[in-house]
């Protein structure tokens, strides 16, 4: 199994291939060249300005406003 956190909605999704195209279940972004193991983005998916971290978990940016929540289970 292996693990994609979408950059779109931050929502976790697994799937045994990894050749095969990765669709986001939850908000339907393709998320096939994201990264295995993405985390935490050191710099914001949208506009490349730095994140900041809460002490809430959440990173948001501080430029356009996307906020990141890893999710845990
Ligand atoms: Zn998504
Ligand atoms: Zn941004």
């Amino acid at each position: 199994m292996t693990k994609k956190v979408c950059v779109n909605c931050g929502r976790p999704s697994y799937s045994a291939a990894m050749e095969s195209a990765w669709i986001c279940p939850h908000c339907g972004t393709d998320i096939t060249k994201t990264k295995t193991g993405f985390t935490m983005p050191a710099e914001c998916f949208w506009c490349g300005e730095r994140m900041v971290r809460l002490k809430s978990g959440q990173s948001v940016c501080p430029s356009c406003g996307w906020r990141y929540e890893e999710v845990r289970r």
